[in-house]
């Protein structure tokens, strides 16, 4: 009688604990609160990533990535009072790893780093590459508080460690402190060293636009005209869609020493460098314009409307240019022409799946055969 009532028993017991784990199963429950909570970070859930971690961290005191990632939540969710005590309070932790300490105080100077309190963040990143030296992400985290406080040196020498870590050169980032740093140099008056720093930036990345307008900047701010026009010019041929920078700069001195026809050949050649481009059609434009030449202005704006038919900017400053100079024909002409070319494009079907376009509707896309796909490329 006793053995069949433990048999029972156990036979019940054995039943309830398979239909509880059947049930955590339907239900979801008893997955990885850790896993779930990396899933939620991905939908950017951070109420549910919070959750998640929270129970991880609990179920398991020692799970140092539950804290790290908790904290990391709280530091989006915008809590950096909680985020800065979960990280700190995981850094006097004992028995870290070097790769753990290093990725807690990471996380510690992101924390400050967002409150502002940019010396603790430097010194929590410090730390974090100290930990581990092979750290890039620590590493990057450093080179950006030095620029954001403008220790350009410091920055530098981090570049130099990230690239060496990484094996990879980044020249361009090179470029951009050193440009920085130069600026700091002349505007404490040091020219020549700062121009130094521009030159070794160029060699690195000569398409870089801010080199050559510094350069020219710092040149004429000690009168030697000459060479900022050099570096200037330069500009539009390196970095074409940049040109518009210096545009102005070469104006006011040309137009100072009186040397009209050298901005015009230089106009000139940037136009016949890229044709395509309307920003050289333009500003040759406006300089006939401010000079009173309204024909010259006109045949420009004319020229760089048959090499770049679609630009409504060159059309626009035609129109004025027609009214201005009193063309009333030509006004008409080139406006209806205009509205021709605007309605036509409005007028045109185009296939959302393929791109065909066509005059005549389809309720069937004649090249690609999708259903219904046809639609007015102004509506879309
Ligand atoms: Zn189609």
């Amino acid at each position: 009688m006793t053995d069949t009532l433990i048999l029972l028993v156990a036979l019940l017991t054995g039943l309830a604990l398979a239909w509880r784990w059947v049930k955590r199963r339907e239900t979801g429950e008893g997955g990885d609160p850790f896993v779930d909570g990396l899933e939620a970070m991905v939908r950017r859930d951070w109420r549910e990533a919070a959750r998640c971690f929270k129970r991880a961290a609990e179920a398991d005191s020692d799970n140092i990535r539950a804290y790290e990632q908790l904290g990391r939540v709280h530091r989006e969710l915008g809590d950096l009072q909680r985020a800065m005590k979960i990280h700190s309070d995981l850094t006097v932790r004992e028995g870290l790893s070097g790769t753990d300490r290093s990725r807690i105080h990471l996380e510690l100077a992101k924390d400050l780093r967002k409150i502002g309190r940019l010396r603790e963040a430097q010194d929590a990143a410090e730390k974090a590459v100290q930990a581990d030296r092979r750290n890039v992400a620590a590493l990057v985290v450093r080179l950006e508080l030095f620029e954001s406080q403008a220790q350009w040196e410091e920055a530098l020498s981090t570049l130099k460690v990230i690239e060496s870590v990484s094996g990879r050169e980044q020249n361009q980032r090179r470029s951009q402190i050193l440009v920085e740093q130069a600026r700091c140099k002349m505007d404490e008056g040091q020219g020549r060293p700062g121009r130094i720093l521009v030159k070794d930036a160029l060699k690195l990345n000569p398409t870089y636009a801010a080199a050559y307008i510094l350069m020219g900047d710092s040149y004429l701010s000690e009168d030697r005209v000459e060479e900022a026009i050099q570096y200037w010019e330069k500009l539009p041929f390196e970095c074409p869609e940049r040109a518009d920078l210096v545009f102005d700069r070469l104006e006011r001195v040309y137009f100072e020493s009186g040397r009209f026809d050298e901005m015009e050949k230089f106009y000139a050649r940037v136009i016949s460098a890229r044709p395509e481009r309307p920003d050289a059609y333009l500003a040759l434009a406006g300089f006939y314009e401010r000079k009173g030449e309204f024909q010259d202005a006109i045949r420009v704006l004319e020229s760089g409307l048959e090499k770049v038919p679609g630009s409504l900017s060159l059309a626009r400053l035609l129109i004025r240019l027609l009214a201005r100079a009193c063309q009333t024909q030509q006004l008409v002409d080139f406006s209806v022409q205009m509205a021709d070319r605007l309605m036509k494009k409005a007028r045109v079907w185009r296939c959302r799946s393929c791109g065909h376009e066509g005059d005549d509707f389809h309720f069937r896309c004649p090249s690609c055969h999708s259903w219904e796909s046809l639609e007015r490329p102004s509506e879309s």
